[in-house]
């Protein structure tokens, strides 16, 4: 008589694969003292190359998820970064709250970022203020991207100085992480958040701080470290919060308010 798997290991066994499938990559599971920083919304004409000089200066790799808009304009920066020993991923054509637009757009999002990263993009997709559900996932699934949250930010959006930043930082960082931080801001809460040097000293503390004891990593150099590990935890759009946003360059998107769509929900 052959034996059948119970619904229970079948009910868990789907639970898996659906994590597997529809989640983000939030961290690697390593024992190797390895970081990811990631930094969204540039490329920047003053602040990626500040950064690059201090990445280069500390022996560290990054990844950069850029906005198409931005790297259209500046497409000796992508190659810079590539140049450098980064990696470049997508974080969409113009910034949209993904759950919000139709899944044609969504599609065209993702071609169009990932034509003017071309050809130093990689399949990563970070979802703009990381808002993701069940449909935009499956779109980024079928434009074989894989999705990246993170770990942990260092509310660099904000004012905060480099010290609060930096303290942050070096009480979360552990082997495998994905730090988010931004080398340029697509919405601008206020003027003065938009100067991103308190940030980039701050990136400079903490590596000279860490450079010893941790090798800061390109994501696809994370991934060889261990087991990526995805998780089902997306937050909600809040349309009236994205309505009153005010993109540093182009027209404000205003979204129709009403019926919020239905969010992947569920913890790891
Ligand atoms: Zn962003």
């Amino acid at each position: 008589m052959i034996s059948r798997p119970s619904l229970g290991i079948r009910g868990r066994a789907a639970a898996y694969v659906m994590r597997a499938a529809l989640g983000a990559v939030t961290r690697v599971v390593t024992t190797e003292r390895v970081v990811a920083l990631t930094f969204d919304d540039g490329p920047h004409a003053e602040f990626t190359p500040r950064l690059l000089s201090i990445l280069h200066r500390h022996g560290a790799r990054a990844t950069f998820f850029m906005v198409g808009t931005a790297a259209a304009r500046h497409p000796e920066l992508v190659r810079l970064v590539a140049a450098q020993g980064h990696a470049v991923g997508n974080h969409s054509w113009d910034h949209p709250s993904f759950p919000l637009i139709a899944s044609g757009e969504r599609r065209a999002q993702l071609r169009a970022c990932a034509a003017a990263l071309a050809p130093y993009g990689r399949r990563l997709f970070r979802p703009p203020y990381g808002h993701l559900d069940l449909a935009s996932r499956l779109d980024t699934f079928r434009a074989r991207h894989e999705v990246i949250g993170w770990s942990f930010g260092g509310e660099d959006w904000l004012d905060h100085d480099p010290d609060w930043m930096v303290d942050r930082l070096v009480e979360r960082i552990q082997p495998g992480t994905i730090v988010v931080l931004h080398d340029a801001l697509y919405h601008v809460l206020d003027e003065k958040y938009a100067d991103r040097s308190p940030l980039l000293a701050a990136v400079d503390t903490v590596l000279g701080r860490f450079g010893k004891t941790f090798r800061f990593v390109s994501l696809p150099e994370l991934f060889q470290a261990g087991r990526v590990h995805r998780r089902r935890s997306f937050s909600q759009p809040d349309v009236d919060f994205l309505n009153a946003l005010q993109p540093s360059v182009g027209a404000p998107r205003r979204y129709p308010s009403g019926v919020l769509p239905m969010r992947v929900s569920g913890t790891e």
